[in-house]
């Protein structure tokens, strides 16, 4: 499932190609969920693009288009000559396949001739219209915590929303997206490993020190992620060249057995939540420092 880096860099990548596009027309080869409603937009003017969590915003003056790719979709932006195609979302052959292709469910074709498709193989990807001035409610509605990305998602904040969760393990608490808005397991398991603690060590048990860790290795972790154009953006070819080019990237994640780039004891595979996670035993202990 593409998160919070590979939305975030979708975004930032298409919104100079969308904004002040003039939607036009639309095509739905295949169904998409809430995707009719697109026609309640033609002829409007796209005045921004932005991200919430994992959900994008396309604004018009009236409305906003929320798309959520969920876990296989991908957007993909061509100029009308056809020379600049920019991918995002989940990675896969149909980024670079010719379009519309078999998994292709909404085409958006702009006044000046450029069209944005939207693809996903499984049918799980979705879209909202909801009034523009309607968005703050939205963030309500989902009870999403401050974006990892704002200056608002600090030590303090995070403190307080994890001595609320003492039941759950860090690992779950980060999951959640009214804690974390937009984190996923990827991001989970390179945060913890740079804040040096145990994926499983209860949320309510951090101490001020490791809350601050954690808040750098979130940070640091989503930073590097956009950077690269997203945590998943290695996999494009097979699974195994997948695995490959993501154990070069990630520091614990998809590394199980091999060495640990701090300490070298081979990275250990458990899940928890049902989520597969990784973590070095070394450099990540169970119990809670003295
Ligand atoms: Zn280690």
């Amino acid at each position: 499932m593409p998160e919070l880096p590979e939305v975030e860099s979708l975004v930032r990548l298409l919104r100079p190609h969308l904004v002040n596009q003039i939607i036009a027309a639309y095509e739905m080869p295949k169904p998409l969920h809430g995707g009719y409603q697109i026609a309640d937009l033609m002829g409007q003017r796209i005045t921004g693009l932005e991200r919430c969590a994992k959900l994008i915003f396309l604004r018009t003056p009236g409305a906003a288009a929320v798309l959520h790719l969920m876990l296989n979709g991908q957007l993909i932006y061509i100029s009308a000559d056809g020379r600049t195609r920019l991918a995002g979302g989940h990675p896969g052959p149909d980024m670079i396949a010719e379009l519309p292709c078999s998994t292709t469910r909404l085409i958006i074709r702009f006044a000046s001739g450029s069209r944005l498709y939207l693809n996903d193989s499984r049918n799980f990807a979705h879209m909202e219209l909801i009034p523009a001035d309607s968005i703050p409610d939205l963030r309500k509605r989902k009870r999403y915590g401050p974006d990892p990305l704002s200056p608002d998602f600090t030590a303090d904040y995070l403190q307080i929303a994890l001595s609320r969760r003492s039941r759950t393990t860090i690992k779950e608490a980060l999951l959640d997206q009214t804690v974390a808005p937009g984190i996923g397991n990827i991001c989970a398991d390179e945060s913890l490993f740079l804040a040096g603690i145990h994926p499983a060590r209860s949320s309510a048990d951090l101490d001020d020190v490791e809350i601050g860790r954690l808040v750098k290795g979130i940070a640091d972790t989503l930073e590097a992620g956009i950077r690269r154009g997203g945590s998943a953006n290695e996999a494009r070819g097979s699974v195994k060249e997948t695995r490959r080019a993501q154990q070069q990237v990630f520091k614990v994640y998809a590394r199980k057995g091999l060495s640990c780039l701090r300490c070298g004891t081979p990275i250990e595979r458990i899940v928890i939540g049902g989520r597969g996670t990784h973590y070095c035993p070394k450099c990540q202990r169970r119990t809670a420092p003295n």
